[in-house]
């Protein structure tokens, strides 16, 4: 789907929020332990089921737009927090503490102030729709297309036991 200006400006906007947000949670946590940690690259680029995710060696955050549509306030009020906090344990105790360890929690709490939970309460974004195919050793997912193509005549061989793959209607 091409990139409306309209979707740009808002992406943009919700990207300066989060960016306002871990700055704010940064400054923070200077304030907190007297040490100027190094802020992390925020982008947009989450996918699927995690709201947010902290690649530690690259200090960069990763947020799910999709979520943060759902409910910016909340978004920006939870995940921003929780993401920016393992990046300050990461630069505190670099990887020899467990992700949601208590040192994670106790930054979540003593700091930001914030009921400390691995988990959120975002919608997932829908899975892409599958055709479940079997042959004679497991189960294959097609796509749209190929499941289009497999019923036009198209015969697909599963790799592992050389098999025709057939067709599992789960609606019948
Ligand atoms: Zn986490
Ligand atoms: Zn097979």
């Amino acid at each position: 789907m091409p990139m409306t200006s309209k979707n740009m400006a808002a992406d943009d906007d919700a990207l300066n929020i989060i960016i306002d947000k871990a700055n704010v949670c940064f400054n923070q946590a200077n304030t907190f332990f007297g040490h100027e940690f190094i802020p992390a690259t925020c982008n947009l680029k989450q996918r699927g089921k995690a709201a947010g995710t902290a690649h530690l060696q690259k200090n960069e955050l990763r947020f799910n737009h999709f979520m943060y549509q759902q409910n910016p306030e909340e978004f920006v009020s939870t995940v921003v927090p929780h993401e920016v906090a393992h990046i300050i344990v990461y630069q505190i105790y670099g990887d020899t503490v467990r992700p949601h360890g208590k040192e994670w929690q106790a930054v979540m709490q003593k700091v930001y102030g914030i009921r400390p939970s691995r988990t959120h309460s975002f919608d997932v974004p829908p899975q892409k729709q599958s055709y479940e195919y079997h042959c004679s050793c497991q189960k294959h997912h097609f796509s749209k297309r190929r499941h289009t193509r497999a019923r036009q005549g198209v015969e697909y061989v599963c790799r592992g036991c050389r098999s025709t793959l057939q067709f599992v209607d789960l609606n019948k």
